[in-house]
């Protein structure tokens, strides 16, 4: 046991204090899971879907007191973390609809009966970033808990406080103890007790590239499922047939939401060289108008990094580089961890700010030649996120989306996450999906029945 200083990253001030778990709490927890398993996954269908919808109904009697909790922890602004909110209270709502639709399937054989069964996993451990910490839980425990498994949930270390008070909420709304329960904890200690438990029968990850891939070798040990949602260098494809003025209006949006700590980010900006200037006229109005403030007030479009540790990384990419433009920080942000909106000019496409993830308030822009070469260009990277594509010539719009390498695109729209359609990262930004109608699937095994009715 061990306390953590809970932070506002607004002004560095602190908020609360929680104490992380230990191994043997986790031991605990864990057993206490998967007693818990034996009896949740046999509530009849129709009353699993009713506490789900109840638990739904719960969190969105108390929105509002979430989205605070989320301003303040994690320096989200009020519009976002009022989304944020409501999103949990949607997947838990659409997901309520699967316990009675988890239908097998009857195939026919000779002799006899066959027929499959959707079984439940058992305890599912959920390893949550601070980025989004409401939306990211729920991702996970309403498809796991709709399928029939328990659920322990890991937030970051840094952003607590909104899966703390969703634990109470589940209970509130009648979901039976140990059914869904969260553990703050370090990520090298709670976090990989996950992975080496052997109870603990799937991890679904979200965060870094190098932790996923080290929470996957660790899974491989005992060949536990594991959905992995890793890191993202998406890239925005803005061609010269391109409505540029609505290019240009989406494009801050799409990048420094939530101060660019969005692994959708778009993060790269592809620009046809023919409109490159015209495109880069209309952008820097646009970036200089985004609202960095105050992340209470309800005009805000950006509030602040997380952390101090956030900021320094994100400065050691702008330092050196060629910085084209900025938007602004409030006048009164002594304290917290402000970075205003920066657009860079890339070189090259080898250029380290062009290559990495920043996870910050930074995009990257570089010209290109041609529908080949935006689709070279926009896959050149290890990961395979989220992108937008920009053009009036729905032929191009389709060639180009089935050619860029990523789980997640739009065409004209810079928009990834709708909670009833896939999420989820081709190459090395993750494995399986989430939300949607297939991720109800993947916190179960096929069993397979037959049975004999010869004499
Ligand atoms: P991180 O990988 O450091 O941490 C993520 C989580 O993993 C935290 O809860 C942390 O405590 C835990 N963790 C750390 N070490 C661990 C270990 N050895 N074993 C098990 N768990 C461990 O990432 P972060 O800095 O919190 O989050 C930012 C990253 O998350 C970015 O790279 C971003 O792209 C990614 N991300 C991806 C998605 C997506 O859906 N693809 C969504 C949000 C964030």
């Amino acid at each position: 046991m061990r306390g953590f200083g809970v932070i506002d990253p607004a002004d560095g001030s602190l908020i609360t204090e929680i104490t992380l778990a230990d191994i043997e709490e986790t031991d605990a927890a864990i057993a206490r899971a998967a007693t818990a398993f034996e009896s949740w996954r046999r509530v009849a269908p129709s009353d699993r879907a009713r506490l789900l919808r109840r638990f739904a109904a719960v969190v969105d009697a108390h929105v509002e007191e979430l989205a605070g909790l989320e301003v303040r922890n994690a320096g989200h602004t009020i519009g976002n973390a009022r989304w944020e909110a409501g999103n949990v209270r949607d997947v838990l709502d659409y997901y309520a609809g699967a316990p009675e639709r988890l239908a097998g399937r009857q195939i026919p054989v000779a002799g006899g009966l066959d027929v499959t069964f959707h079984e439940p996993l058992g305890v599912v451990g959920l390893i949550v970033p601070w980025n989004f910490p409401m939306p990211i839980a729920a991702w996970g425990l309403a498809p796991a808990l709709a399928a029939g498994n328990t659920v322990l949930l890991k937030p970051a270390e840094l952003t607590p406080l909104t899966a703390l008070r969703l634990a109470e909420l589940a209970l509130d709304a009648g979901l039976p103890p140990d059914v869904l329960t969260v553990l703050p904890g370090r990520g090298d200690v709670v976090g990989e007790r996950f992975v080496t438990h052997p109870a603990v029968r799937k991890v679904c990850f979200t965060g870094s590239t190098a932790v996923g891939k080290r929470v996957m070798a660790g899974c491989a040990e005992q060949v536990k499922r594991v959905t992995l949602e890793l890191g993202g260098k998406s890239a925005s494809i803005v061609f010269a047939d391109a409505d540029l003025e609505r290019a240009a209006a989406a494009a801050p949006g799409a990048v420094f939401d939530n101060a660019g700590q969005d692994c959708c980010a778009r993060s790269r900006l592809l620009v046809e060289r023919a409109v490159y200037d015209e495109f880069m006229a209309l952008l820097e109005p646009a970036v200089r108008a985004f609202r960095v403030e105050d992340p209470w007030l309800p005009t805000a479009q950006m509030g602040p990094l997380i952390s101090a540790r956030q900021h320094a990384t994100v400065s050691s990419y702008v330092d050196g580089a060629e910085t084209l433009f900025t938007g602004g920080v409030p006048a009164e942000s002594s304290g917290g961890f402000w970075f205003p909106p920066t657009v860079l000019r890339a070189d090259s496409p080898r250029d380290r700010h062009w290559r990495e993830e920043i996870f910050g308030p930074v995009v990257s822009v570089l010209p290109f030649d041609g529908e080949d070469e935006a689709v070279r260009l926009a896959n050149d990277t290890a990961y395979g996120l989220s992108g937008s594509i920009w053009t009036r010539d729905l032929g191009r719009a389709i060639r180009v989306a089935r050619g860029v390498e990523a789980g997640n695109l739009s065409v004209n729209s810079s928009s990834s996450v709708r909670h009833w359609t896939p999420f989820g990262g081709m190459k090395q930004s993750g494995l399986g999906r989430e939300l949607g109608p297939d991720a109800l699937l993947s916190f179960t095994d096929v069993k397979n029945v037959f049975i004999n009715t010869e004499q």
